[in-house]
């Protein structure tokens, strides 16, 4: 048996039934990870030992008669830029090539603690600023569908893992779609749930008001699996909260109403590719039963400007923290403090996060606060009250997840406007805070895949994923 066809719950279930062990699929998923890595560069490291220890302890657990956890054996991957205690973790920066985490993020320990092996960190745009994965210390990630073109980004490498079967399931973090457009360009589910829903500790923080860690799978059903583990209060991170466990019912499909936002689903302005598989997504949910309405989000069309002030202006201070004293330095030849910050910063950032950090510091800076960073947060409030309008009428928004399929390798790298545009339907999830999941379209076998987007009410996550399923099953 091909054991990476397996999904979450087959092999939970096999290993609690002892049809298999954790090591043998552990074992399976990492000769994967080794044998493709060379070419798709999905990891930054692949840590074999520790994964086969972890592996084993689960076995152990289950021989001595223990329940099986809810990712009992499941073999992960995770973004660079989230701690695992004792394990180097480099956000992709060469800065923190060095940098050994002193402690693990909530949701690694809740990962252990369901019984998940971690395999490895995954590659990444540095610090998460980017669409593409091609920012990237440790070279690029490669999209296993077609190794010319990219991955999508910034979570490019958890996306590549799960498409190419290195991982069974991944974590990444979402700050203004780094989880939704590289797995509609690897041909995954990835989901973001609502602010708040997943503990932002042990997280680089990159904009704080809109990070949020969030699971890919190779479907509806394995996301919501890892999901349901990672999610939860934590007094660690106050901005977390418990929410209702409700879910839409779908008994009725008649009664579920689908909104399409005009200004997310645009006539003209996606390739041909897309916007014939948007049209065929639209039509599988109209014969499955339930109503589609047009809505509109008339703010929405200044939130990519909002975001690239909000992000940039977040980035600039929370970047302030890598000075050289703390975490690690690229230099040791130095004369006074501020060679050191010159010399670390200088020479450890790559040219996004130095131009983050430049707009970010012009937009907050005296004089300007108010005409940019001040004005982009009263227009954030009117998106987000934008889409509660909507939500007064529908009860989740369908819209595609990128304006175009996988691009190539190189195509927008000298254009950062170009590469921002590729953000243009995600970002708006994110200043409103909401929870939004992608999701392949089917019947693109043999084609570059094309992943549509649910936008769900702010703490209805589940709801995206009883819809999701529906799509998935097709009844
Ligand atoms: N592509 C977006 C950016 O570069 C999103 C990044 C993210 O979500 N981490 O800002």
């Amino acid at each position: 048996m091909d054991k990476k066809t397996l999904d979450i719950k087959a092999v939970r279930d096999g290993i609690s039934q002892k049809l298999f062990s954790a090591e043998e699929i552990a074992k399976e998923f990492i000769r994967e990870a080794e044998e493709k890595n060379p070419e798709i560069n999905a990891f930054i490291s692949i840590n074999k030992e520790e994964a086969l220890e972890g592996a084993r302890k689960t076995d152990k657990d289950i021989e001595s008669g223990l329940p099986a956890g809810p990712l009992c054996g499941v073999p992960m991957a995770i973004k660079d830029n989230i701690l695992i205690e004792g394990e180097t973790c480099t956000a992709a920066s060469k800065l923190l090539k060095d940098y050994t985490a002193s402690y693990s993020a909530t949701v690694i320990e809740k990962l252990k603690e369901a019984g998940a092996t971690i395999i490895g960190k995954t590659n990444l745009d540095e610090f998460a600023m980017g669409s593409s994965t091609e920012n990237s210390a440790f070279g690029v990630t490669r999209n296993p569908i077609d190794t010319s073109r990219v991955p999508g980004g910034s979570s490019g490498g958890s996306a590549a893992a799960v498409s190419a079967n290195m991982a069974l399931g991944a974590l990444g973090s979402d700050t203004g779609g780094s989880i939704r457009l590289p797995a509609s360009f690897c041909g995954v589910v990835g989901m973001k749930p609502t602010y708040g829903r997943v503990s932002r500790f042990g997280v680089m923080a990159m904009a704080s008001s809109l990070d949020q860690i969030g699971p890919f799978g190779k479907s509806v059903s394995d996301a919501e699996e890892i999901y349901s583990v990672i999610k939860g209060q934590d007094k660690r991170d106050s901005t977390s909260k418990n929410a209702l466990e409700s879910k839409i019912s779908l008994d009725d499909p008649s009664a579920i109403s689908i909104g399409i936002p005009e200004e997310l689903f645009p006539t003209d302005g996606l390739d041909k590719e897309t916007a014939e598989a948007m049209d065929e997504v639209v039509n599988s949910f109209r014969s499955l039963g339930m109503n589609i309405k047009s809505v509109s989000l008339p703010s929405v069309k200044y939130a990519l400007s909002v975001y690239y002030i909000v992000t940039c202006a977040e980035v600039s201070t929370n970047m302030a923290r890598f000075d050289g004293i703390r975490y690690s330095r690229t230099d040791e030849t130095y004369n006074n403090l501020r060679d050191i910050y010159e010399k670390t910063r200088g020479v450890g950032f790559g040219d996004e996060v130095k131009r983050r950090i430049l707009l970010g510091t012009f937009v907050l800076s005296a004089g300007y606060y108010d005409a940019y960073y001040g004005k982009a947060q009263k227009v954030r409030r009117l998106i987000k009250d934008d889409f509660e309008k909507a939500f007064e009428s529908v009860d989740v928004l369908l819209c595609p997840t990128s304006p175009t399929v996988p691009f190539k390798f190189g195509e927008k790298t000298d254009d950062p406007m170009q590469m921002y545009l590729s953000d243009i339907f995600t970002v708006p999830v994110n200043l409103a805070g909401l929870p939004a999941i992608t999701i392949p379209t089917k019947g693109r076998e043999g084609k570059l895949p094309v992943g549509f987007q649910l936008i769900g009410k702010q703490w209805r996550d589940n709801d995206l994923f009883e819809i999701g399923k529906f799509y998935e099953r097709g009844n």
